[in-house]
């Protein structure tokens, strides 16, 4: 069962060219990739250790350019990220990051002053995460993805607090949801879904009580989808969606939904599909006008770190989605079957990633 990435042809290798988006140069050679690397908290630097490893096994050329961020180096100096790192990472062409957090730092620090920070300030308006689902005798293997929008919702940062620590306390969080945000999304979805055999397009919101976003991400999602006839598409509430998430996933190919319920349902994906070590995503800016940032689903796992208990899969995935992203096609489908090799999946972190190495 391939997981049909499917990022691989869009926009279309001629697409590529035309606007001057491949890396690849005249004669069709790859040239070396720049990539950033933020290994970061707890178990990340192990899983992308080992993500690194399987790529250069596959034979792909890297620049690598280190970056210590995270909830250690935040302990260590105050630094979280700084908007000259920001501007060094739009010379890169992507970055592949570990997991950042540690139990010491307040929550929200790292969240919004590095990972949202990223995701808005590098306009990655796009996470996609795929999912593969194995059959049973009733069906066969699936495999879906959810495309999460990315960079507004809830996760905006609308709100604030009014009469703080009173009796009268107010807080309120909105939730941000643009015309131009909404569209560019939904058009990705549409995108991709018509690079798919299934030809399928699901829309999760809650339009019953949230009344006001849900019609706008519902017309937008009726009016391009006037531009794609040849996409079957439907409408499931988030709570629905989360039923048929366990009991009946291939009814799914691509899903589009907002930020907060896509932040839910792709946990929920993840544990349907082989668990929270498998888990890979995307965060992509598809214009590539910044660099598109590589990261498996899971935390920092402060329980397992130095353990080699931590599953490098998720790593060693998103890495393969990465080069998907940067052409590399023929390496990525070589790396996500090795990793689907049940072969290569048992024994320490290191082990992992050395089988996985070595069939690629
Ligand atoms: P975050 O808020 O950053 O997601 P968290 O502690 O809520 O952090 P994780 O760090 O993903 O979530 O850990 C959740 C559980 O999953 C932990 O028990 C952890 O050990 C386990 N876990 C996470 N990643 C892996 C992995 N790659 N391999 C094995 N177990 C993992």
């Amino acid at each position: 069962m391939s997981l049909a990435f499917a990022i691989r042809d869009f926009p279309s290798e001629t697409e590529r060219r035309e606007k001057n988006l491949s890396n690849y140069d005249e004669i069709g050679d790859a040239v070396s990739h720049k990539v950033g690397v933020i290994g970061g908290d707890g178990i990340g630097p192990a899983v992308i250790a080992e993500g690194l490893k399987v790529i250069e096994a596959a034979g792909v050329n890297l620049e690598i350019h280190n970056y210590d961020l995270g909830g250690e180096r935040y302990l260590r100096d105050g630094t979280v990220l700084p908007d000259s790192v920001l501007e060094e990472w739009r010379d890169l062409d992507v970055l592949y990051l570990g997991a950042v957090g540690t139990p010491d730092v307040p929550p929200g620090i790292i969240e919004r002053g590095l990972l949202l920070k990223m995701r808005f300030e590098l306009d990655l308006y796009i996470n996609l995460r795929p999912f593969i689902v194995t059959g049973d005798e009733n069906n066969d293997g699936h495999d879906f993805m959810v495309i999460r929008e990315n960079t507004e919702g809830t996760y905006a940062g609308e709100g604030g607090f009014l009469r703080k620590g009173t009796p009268q306390e107010i807080a309120t969080q909105g939730s941000v949801n643009t015309r131009h945000g909404v569209e560019r999304c939904i058009r990705y979805a549409f995108q991709l879904a018509s690079t798919r055999e299934q030809q399928h397009l699901t829309l999760v919101h809650k339009t019953n009580v949230l009344t006001f976003a849900g019609d706008l991400w519902e017309r937008t999602f009726h009016m391009v989808g006037e531009e794609y006839p040849n996409i079957e598409t439907t409408y499931n509430h988030v709570d629905a969606a989360c039923i048929y998430f366990v009991e009946n996933p291939q009814r799914y190919d691509v899903i589009v939904t907002d930020n907060l319920f896509g932040d839910i349902l792709t946990d929920l994906g993840g544990a349907i599909s082989g668990g929270i070590g498998l888990a890979s995503s995307a965060n992509l800016n598809p214009e590539k006008t910044s660099p598109s940032m590589f990261e498996p689903v899971h935390g920092s796992a402060p329980d397992i770190v130095g353990t080699g208990k931590a599953n490098p899969t998720a790593a060693i995935l998103s890495g393969a989605l990465m080069l998907d992203f940067l052409n590399e096609n023929e390496a990525a489908q070589k790396i996500e079957k090795a990793c689907a090799d049940p072969k290569t999946q048992s024994g320490t972190t290191t082990e992992i990633g050395d089988a996985i190495a070595a069939q690629v």
